[in-house]
């Protein structure tokens, strides 16, 4: 059986895989990072980690793995294999691709970025399947986005493609942690309407996932900030439609948990908005946390392939 090692790794839990050709799970595994204990540890984790997912691969298949992916957050240099920057992890400029590949006995290994690797997932064995442009977009603690294009995703020439949650939809709005102000993710990540949701309500503990029930219940205070978010995220979506005309945009993370209590609003302020635009699919992502480290697997897997064209 031929299988390639996939990771991801996020602020407080890894996920990892053992993925096959057809992009189909073999094996599942689950660790936390441990950031508590310091950048280098986190490293040792993650190197400690692909090594028994190596060995678990000898034992089920009896075979080595063919290649390496891993996904991280923060900025990444894919082209180099360099994980820059990740405020979360507290790295700079860590040589991951070697390290893991020195670890793994000098197998390729892929390096991508986190949310890029889990609309890559989408667009290829998700909610984007069949679809030629797409855009994903990622709510949680912040916003994320992934510019799809016929089964690849789109960089950009620094690795900031598709950062939609830094789309200014309301200037002078709130303080963003980019430096700026009026960011949409101030305005309609999961935090934002936690944060919201928790002044309206007076409850300090209220959650995003708080707000969308009392939505369902038609407290109108609720309503309000939901719409407010809506709002935000449409603007951010028209924007996007403007520059980048995708058919479809599949929104995922945790305030997409919300189901229709989200889509129904949120295609109703997007349709509004269009001028001369060609209205999008808005689509929830089919996913969930998964996304990134099957994304992980499918960008080993193209490393394997460019090798063989190459
Ligand atoms: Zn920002």
């Amino acid at each position: 059986m031929k299988y390639v090692i996939a990771l991801d790794v996020g602020g407080t839990g890894m996920k990892a895989a053992l993925v096959a050709q057809d992009g189909s799970v073999l094996f599942e595994a689950r660790r936390p990072t441990g950031r508590e204990h310091g950048p280098d540890a986190v490293v040792a984790t993650i190197l400690d980690f692909a090594a028994d997912l190596a060995q678990e691969g000898r034992t089920r298949f009896g075979a080595a793995p063919l290649a390496a992916g891993v996904a991280v957050p923060g900025t990444i240099d894919e082209k180099n294999g360099i994980a820059v920057f990740s405020a979360n992890l507290g790295w700079r400029d860590l040589p991951m691709r070697k390290l893991l590949g020195e670890r793994l006995g000098g197998i390729p290994v892929a390096l991508g970025h986190d949310v890029r690797s889990g609309g890559l997932a989408e667009g290829r064995v998700g909610a984007g399947q069949g679809v030629e442009r797409f855009l994903f977009i990622a709510l949680g603690t912040g916003i994320a986005g992934a510019i799809g294009i016929e089964g690849t995703i789109e960089a950009g020439a620094h690795g900031y493609g598709g950062e939609i949650g830094h789309v200014v939809v309301r200037p002078g709005g709130p303080q963003c942690g980019c430096g700026a102000r009026g960011c949409l993710e101030t305005l309609a990540s999961a935090s934002a309407v936690s944060r919201a949701w928790a002044g309206a309500s007076g409850d300090p503990e209220a959650d995003a996932a708080a707000c969308a029930s009392a939505v369902d219940a038609g407290d109108p205070r609720a309503l309000a900030v939901w719409q407010d978010a809506v709002d935000a995220l449409a603007d951010g979506i028209v924007l996007a439609q403007s520059l980048l005309d995708p058919s479809t945009v599949i929104v995922g993370g945790g305030l997409a948990e919300a189901g229709d209590t989200l889509f129904t609003p949120l295609r109703a302020a997007v349709t509004e908005r269009l001028t001369f635009q060609m209205p999008p699919k808005v689509v929830p992502a089919m996913l969930k946390d998964t996304a990134a480290s099957l994304g992980a697997g499918l960008l080993a897997w193209d490393l394997l392939s460019m090798e063989v064209t190459a």
